[in-house]
């Protein structure tokens, strides 16, 4: 038998959610990165 069993805590990812202010596209409607959420596209 190995010793290989290790169990990894399941990693609650955070949720994510399209950015109300840009729609996820990570740029506002300026053409400027999104300072809402900083260009990731959710917030
Ligand atoms: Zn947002
Ligand atoms: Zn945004």
């Amino acid at each position: 038998m190995t010793e290989d069993e290790q169990l990894e805590p399941e990693e609650i990812t955070p949720k994510r959610w399209r950015c109300c202010h840009c729609g996820a596209t990570g740029v506002d409607s300026y053409g400027d990165t999104c300072h809402h959420c900083h260009g990731l596209g959710f917030c």
